[in-house]
This record gives structure tokens, sequence and C-alpha cells, in this order.
């Protein structure tokens, strides 16, 4: 392996928003050790998996040892944590190492989670323990896989040093690369200082990295705005069609790329119900299943309100242009959503009052028989290619299925197309837990086998039967923490 990395890092969030940045230091780590790389990830960067691999790779990962161009920093920002207000979040345990240009030429940031603690750590450790880091790995990569946007997960590599938490825990860094990691927050503390200056050097900063088109509207920074908010509606269209429950949904984990971020108390719903919630700390459900088009569109708000000096200098027209701009997203959420559910049914040709009739009753009827929601659709598949009795066996009472099968079948559907839009594998709460189980135990196996089947999940194969099977009945009710 070569003995370093030809990656050079830039650091322009550092030099164009200092306000925004404090240079800092990641922890010395006693014995950094590699637990999982994703080499396809690595290589798209312009690494070279071997060299990660070596003693100086892992001291690059862990921040130990920044590489060319690198100036690290814990970033900024405010949120809402459920509803209220913090003024002051931050980087607590988390880095921007830097950012460098990918093979495509995009400029990604590569952030380490879990690196010790900065000025933000508001009395938390700054650790993380290996099983929300190696979570957290296999829910974006998953996500990744089912084509939903997404930050990804380049490395876990265990520190050496154990956690405190409820027991002592082993300690592992994550090594997420995204868009960027610009949130709904960073605008709150930009405007919260009262710096117009500032605020218009980070929505141009934001225009340049994830949003590049709205340099050429006549209002760049009310295009960044409707380019957020379209890019917010389709993600959230996404979750809902995967069933995919992010649990903590502050404004401080909503990115303006339009990326899922901050795989905390995260889950894949299994039975279908808007109210599933799985975050133990999410006590009134305000995060459920459900909700999440509409607490995405209140985040909305507050980056509107954020902004809103950008938009006119005139307060009441740039309320209105704001307004009118988060008016749109309910109605792209609604359709990117019938579009997803569309393409499920294997109708991407349907009409849209018809479309959305058989939809409505549809998840009416797996809602009432509790029915497992990826499966059923994935089994509704071979419904289409003429075979009930999976679908069926959903059911103590099938003659409504039966009936709505009926009407299905009328219009048509593509199998095939069905196969490639219904995931077989997703990263089931209880495999999930089997993972980071046997990983804190030493036995990497079963995470392998794991990313395996969740990393190809449209691609049924032999042999990973159990991947694609609902929890057992005594996996009991699932509660995730962060
Ligand atoms: P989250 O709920 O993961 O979005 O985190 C909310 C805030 O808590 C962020 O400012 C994090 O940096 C901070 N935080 C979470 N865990 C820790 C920790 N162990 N040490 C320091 N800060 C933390
Ligand atoms: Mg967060
Ligand atoms: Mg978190």
């Amino acid at each position: 392996a070569p003995a370093q990395s030809t990656v050079v890092f830039d650091s322009h969030f550092a030099r164009e928003l200092p306000e925004m940045a404090i240079p800092w230091r990641a922890e010395e780590f006693p014995d950094p050790r590699m637990l999982v790389l994703n080499e396809p990830l690595a290589t798209s960067l312009g690494f070279d998996p071997a060299f990660l691999r070596t003693p100086d790779g892992l001291l690059l990962l862990t921040g130990q040892r920044p590489p060319q161009g690198s100036a690290p920093v814990a970033q900024a920002y405010a949120g809402h944590q459920f509803g209220w207000y913090s003024p002051r979040l931050g980087d607590g345990r988390a880095l921007l190492l830097g950012e460098v240009v990918d093979g495509t030429g995009k400029r990604r940031d590569i952030h380490l989670k879990g690196s010790g603690q900065t000025p933000f750590a508001r009395g938390g450790d700054g650790f993380a323990a290996i099983g929300p880091m190696l979570r957290e790995y296999i829910v974006s990569e998953a996500m990744h896989a089912l084509g939903v946007p997404t930050t990804r997960s380049l490395a876990v590599v265990a520190t050496g040093q154990s956690v405190s938490r409820e027991t002592l825990l082993p300690g592992a860094v994550l090594v997420r690369v995204a868009s960027s990691h610009l949130r709904v927050g960073s605008f709150q503390y930009a405007r919260a200082t009262g710096n117009a200056d500032l605020l218009r050097r980070l929505a141009d900063h934001a225009i340049a990295r994830d949003h590049p088109a709205a340099a050429q509207a006549e209002n760049p920074h009310l295009a960044l705005f409707q380019s957020v908010v379209s890019a917010q509606a389709s993600l959230i269209a996404q979750w809902m069609l995967v069933g995919f429950v992010h649990g903590v949904m502050n404004t401080d984990n909503m990115t303006v790329s339009g990326e899922t971020i901050d795989y905390g108390p995260c889950a894949f719903m299994d039975a279908f119900n808007p109210s599933a919630v799985y975050s133990s700390i999410d006590e009134t459900g305000r995060y459920a299943y459900g909700n999440q088009p509409l607490v995405a569109e209140w985040n909305l708000a507050r980056f509107a309100e954020a902004l809103l000096p950008l938009f006119d200098p005139d307060e009441d027209r740039a309320v209105a242009l704001a307004q009118e701009s988060l008016g749109a997203f309910y109605p792209q959420y609604s359709a990117a959503w019938l579009a997803g559910m569309k393409a499920k049914l294997g109708l991407p040709g349907l009409e849209d009052s018809a479309a959305s009739s058989l939809a409505k009753e549809l998840t009416g009827l797996l809602q009432a028989a509790g029915a497992d929601y990826t499966s059923f659709f994935r089994a509704l598949g071979r419904a289409a290619g003429g075979d009930d009795a999976p679908v069926i066996a959903f059911f103590q009472d099938p003659q409504p299925l039966r009936e709505w099968l009926g009407r299905w079948r009328a219009l048509a559907p593509d199998a095939r197309a069905m196969e490639r839009t219904n995931p077989a594998y997703i990263p089931r709460n209880h495999l999930v837990e089997e993972a980071l189980a046997a990983a804190a135990a030493g036995d990497l196996d079963p995470l392998r086998r794991l990313l395996g089947a969740v990393t190809a999940p449209y691609d049924e194969r032999p042999g990973l039967e159990r991947y694609a099977a609902p929890a057992p009945e005594d996996f009991g009710t699932y509660r995730t923490f962060c």
C-alpha cells in the first residue's frame, strides 16, 4: 500500500464562513482499528482503500493526522429540537475534516463523528459507541442503494477507547461523506447573529455547494429556498415510499442539500401504520411516520424565516415570496409520492385520481391487517405475475384484498417494473440489532452479510430469505435510542 494519501483536501467552508467554523483537533486514540471500509466509495473519492487500511490511513480517518489541505473545524449551528429553539448546538462530537472533489467533479465533505469533545459539546463526552456508528453505516448505505438521497458512510474505525453510556462500550469514529453539512439550523444560527453579510455568504455558499442552478435565477436566494423546498419534497416522498422513519427531524437534522442526515433513532416501519414511532424520546409522536411531510414543511418555514431578509428588502414582500414558495411543498410532495406509489403498484401510466384511490384503499387494508409494508409490496409483484398466495397470506380475512386485487389486476400491472421498485431487502430492525450485537462481541460476519443484502436491495437472491422476512413475533416492539 502507498505510504500516504494523494487526495488533497480543501476547506471552503472554513475559509468562507469563519464565524461558523471553530478550528479544532480530534482526540488522540490509543488503538484505531478498521471495522468496516466502503471500498467503492473510497475509490470514487480518489482514496486507495489499501492505504486507508494501513496505520497511517487509520490516523487520517480518525482525524489524528489531518491530510494535506485539511483544516478541521467544528461547525456552528442552531436548531429547533422537538419544536424548542436552541440558539447554539453545533458539532459537539464531530469535525469537518474538509472537502474533496470526487470522480464526477462533485465537491464532498469528509466529516468525522465521535472524534472527541468540541467547544459545542455542552456536557457531552464527544464520543460515540461502535453500535450507533455501525447502525448509521448500515442504514445510510441501504438508503443509498434504495436510491434515496443520503449522506454516505466511508468507514467506521474502532478507537480502542471505552465510552461510558449505561455501561462501558467500545468507542468508534464514523467517517461520513456528504454534499455538504449545511442544515436548516446553520441558517438559523447565521440569522440569529444579526450579521447580514454572514447570512448572505452562507446562502451563496449553499448555492455553490448544493444548488448551483439557483445562481442563474433572477433572485438567487429565493431560488435557493425554492430548490431546497423541491429537494425536501422529493426526499420526504422517498422516505414515505420506502417506509423510513427518521425519528428526530429537528431543524439541525435537515440538510439544505436534500440528503438524509443523522441516523440516530431511525427505523424502517414494519407493519404499515401512520402512527409508527420508534424513538424512545419521541413521546408525543411528533416525528411519527405519517407526520414526516408536515414536519418537513414546518422546518422549511423556519428556513424561510431565517432567509427572509435575502428575499426582498421590503419585509411584506419577502414574506409573500416565502409563503408562495413554501406553498409549493405540499403539491410537490404529493406528486412525488403519487408517482412513486404508481411505480410500486406497477402502474406508472395510471391517471392520478384512479391511482390515488387505489393507493388509499390499499394502505387502508394494510393498516387494518397490520401487514408488513415492505414484504407486502414485494409479494404484490408476484401477484402481478398471477401468484396471489403470498399477498393473501398477510390477511386473516382476505376478501377485501381479493376485491382490490381484481380491480388492480384489470389495469395490467407490470411485474418486472415492480421488482425494480419494491425492495426485497431493507435494514430490518431485528437484523440490524443482531449485526450490532455480534460486532460488539467481535464478530463482523453478520454485519457483512446484512450489508451484502441491503446494498443490492432489489436483486432477490437464494440463501438470503431471512433478510427478506419480517421480524419474528418474539422480537416484540422496537425502540430506538440515540
Ligand atoms: P443529534 O440529536 O444527534 O442531532 O445531536 C444534537 C446535538 O447534540 C448536536 O449538537 C450534537 O453534536 C450533540 N451531541 C450528541 N451527542 C453528543 C456527545 N456524545 N457529545 C457531545 N455532543 C453530542
Ligand atoms: Mg444531529
Ligand atoms: Mg445524532
